[in-house]
């Protein structure tokens, strides 16, 4: 097969499969190459990359960033850098502290709600701890019936115990990819603007700042978005991703692989990733 998954969380962040399992489902699944994209970290990279040479699998370095642009949320994907790049690492160590800074926040405030339980008697994780963590807390503690009810009652924004985590700046994430030698693409680009209205200025923004990419292949872009993505992406000379963002169950959509039948991802995309970095 020639199809690949460049947007994929592991137990490293708020997936529920390790990086060796995922590694696993990629050479079951017949994916040719995959990336690795945690939140804020590549604390899996260098597992699934030993898994990948193993099974036949290409890995490529990957991560997904928060970040900030004017006051919005949107996330950037960075590829095929220097995991073990020094200055990359301590800036990430920043974004991961002030996510633990963050959660300790949330129990403050479900503690506030007179709900107390304590950010210890989350079961130990080989990463970091996000929101879905919290979640399942809650539902383990009968607080909560299922995550639909814990992100709606106290974790979404807006919600009783939401707490904000701390976002860099888009260009400052675009410039931490580049100085560790990597490619940053937007992530998900309908994500927050399904009519497309804002996203030719983003990303005309972004490539001043040294954007490479967009994600083109994503489970929620229908034909249409597809479309207008691939029109934007030609006119500003930027390269293509696809990814699934499969996280296991915890999100609903999204497989491994993404869409084959209707929506392949294919090598070429990663072949040009790399002429390029
Ligand atoms: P965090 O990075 O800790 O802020 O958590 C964000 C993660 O929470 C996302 O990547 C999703 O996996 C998950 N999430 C966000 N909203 C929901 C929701 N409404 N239901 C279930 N999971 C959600
Ligand atoms: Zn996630
Ligand atoms: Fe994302
Ligand atoms: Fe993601």
């Amino acid at each position: 097969m020639n199809n690949i998954d460049l947007h994929i969380h592991s137990t490293y962040s708020d997936g529920i499969t390790s990086p060796v399992g995922l590694v696993e489902l990629a050479h079951k699944g017949g994916l040719r190459a995959i990336a690795l994209t945690d939140h804020d970290t590549t604390a899996g990279v260098t597992e699934a990359m030993a898994h990948g040479r193993a099974l036949g699998v290409e890995v490529i370095s990957g991560v997904e960033v928060s970040a900030d642009h004017g006051g919005h949320p949107l996330h950037i994907l960075g590829y095929n850098f220097s995991h073990d790049d020094r200055l990359l690492q301590q800036r990430l160590q920043v974004l991961q502290d002030a996510r633990h800074q963050r959660n300790l926040k949330i129990f403050a405030k479900l503690k506030e709600l007179g709900i107390a339980i304590d950010i210890q008697e989350i079961p130990p994780t080989p990463g970091q701890v996000g929101r879905p963590h919290i979640a399942r807390l809650l539902i383990a503690k009968k607080i909560v019936k299922n995550m639909d009810q814990a992100f709606s009652r106290f974790l979404r924004r807006g919600a009783a115990a939401y707490v904000q985590c701390y976002r860099m700046e888009a260009a400052a994430v675009i410039t931490m990819i580049r100085e560790a030698g990597g490619l940053p693409f937007l992530a998900h680009p309908a994500a927050n603007d399904r009519q497309m209205k804002k996203t030719p200025q983003l990303l005309a923004d972004l490539k001043k700042m040294g954007l490479a990419g967009l994600e083109l292949h994503y489970p929620t872009h229908t034909p249409k978005t597809f479309k207008t993505l691939q029109r934007l992406g030609e006119e500003l000379g930027l390269l293509f991703s696809g990814g699934s963002d499969f996280h296991g169950d915890n999100k609903p959509y999204g497989q491994l692989g993404g869409r084959p039948k209707e929506q392949p991802i294919p090598y070429e995309l990663l072949a040009a990733i790399k002429r390029q970095g």
